[in-house]
């Protein structure tokens, strides 16, 4: 039996030439010729990234540059952590001792690999697989924030503001992939209500809006030595997606998903056969069909109730001119509970 891992791949080169680099609105591949590039900015739409899941070595370089560039913001918790009343209202998370911990999505850790062995049409296939926040192009966790505190821009990054996050996990309850991961002992419950709202903060992959936001590369991207991801405008990087696929003979994630997200993985295998062989659990995700959270009638009308509610809260706060500028979206989910 034959062993594949990195069958059907797009060199950055060949890549660059395909695409003529130097034009507006082009795709940006990791590495150093990338690097003497920029990101396309908002006015370019949604950016979206594509994941060639043939190509990744399962290195960890990505999961370590995450770390690394994200590390001035993971939290610093006080202890001990107030008492919750009641009590087994919302148990207290703490992964302030386990930072090094890499095996699985934590305040500390937005990205982890995932690998499996599958065999498809008689060959056997090592994948692996960089997860993280699938930025969602109507992301239910932003839309179904009480606080305001997760927002969608409008150059397609989610992201959580740690400023106004009570640490409820009503985000993650409402994502498909349960993806945000509580810290509790840090964020404005300490100063608000300790025992009686709250419980943290939620942590997730923000793409490295610091980074995007100088027209730098994130540092996933950069740092990846097999130019596994691609990032670019969404309509360039479905059509690179697709194309992709087609020239592999593989399969994509992530277009339909949710109602469409903006991390696009394309595999040789189907991913239906990498959903049964992934460890999943809570922080690490499944990775199986997901219909439309938000085309339910009960979360858009939740959404609906919510979205002023969430705009008040961001306004008492002080950041409600901040928070105005960023393109939001409205609604919920019934997603399990990942309350541990
Ligand atoms: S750095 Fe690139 S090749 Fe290495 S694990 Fe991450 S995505 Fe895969
Ligand atoms: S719903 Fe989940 S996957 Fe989608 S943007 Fe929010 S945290 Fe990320
Ligand atoms: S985009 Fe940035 S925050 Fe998100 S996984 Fe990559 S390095 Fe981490």
């Amino acid at each position: 039996m034959t062993k594949k891992n990195r069958k059907v791949g797009v060199s950055r080169r060949g890549f660059l030439k395909t695409l003529g680099v130097g034009g507006a609105g082009m795709l940006i591949p990791s590495g150093a010729l990338a690097a003497q590039e920029r990101v396309p900015q908002p006015s370019d739409g949604e950016l979206a990234t594509l994941l060639d899941l043939s190509k990744c070595i399962g290195c960890g370089e990505c999961v370590s540059a995450c770390r690394e560039s994200n590390a001035a913001k993971f939290p610093e918790p006080k202890k001990p952590f107030p008492e919750m009343i009641p009590a087994s209202r919302a148990k207290p998370e703490d992964w302030s001792d386990k930072r090094d911990l890499d095996g699985r999505l934590t305040p500390y850790n937005w990205l982890f690999l995932q690998n499996v062995e599958v065999v498809y049409k008689g060959e056997e296939y090592d994948i692996n697989i960089p997860r993280r926040c699938m930025h969602c192009q109507n992301p239910p966790c932003a839309n179904m924030c009480p606080f305001g505190a997760a927002n969608k821009h409008e150059n397609g990054i989610t992201r959580i503001y740690d400023e106004l996050c009570m640490g409820g996990a009503k985000c993650r309850n409402v994502c498909p992939w349960h993806i945000p991961q509580r810290q509790s002992g840090v964020g404005l419950y300490l100063d608000l209500m300790p025992s009686l709202a709250g419980n943290g903060v939620m942590y997730k992959c923000d793409r490295c809006y610091q980074l995007l936001d100088k027209g730098e590369l994130p540092a996933c991207i950069s740092v990846c030595p097999e130019d596994v991801q691609t990032i670019g405008p969404r309509h360039e990087i479905v059509a690179q997606a697709k194309a992709l696929a087609n020239k592999m003979n593989g399969f994509i994630y992530g277009l339909e998903e949710n109602g469409g997200t903006n991390t696009i993985y394309v595999s040789p295998v189907p991913f239906d056969l990498l959903n049964k062989a992934v460890d999943k659990g809570k922080g690490k995700p499944h990775m199986k069909q997901v219909a439309d959270v938000m085309a339910d009638e009960t979360n858009l009308a939740t959404a609906t109730l919510i979205a002023p509610v969430a705009g008040i809260a961001a306004g008492f706060l002080g950041l409600g001119a901040k928070l105005m500028k960023i393109a939001g979206s409205s609604g919920e989910s019934k997603g399990d509970s990942d309350e541990s």
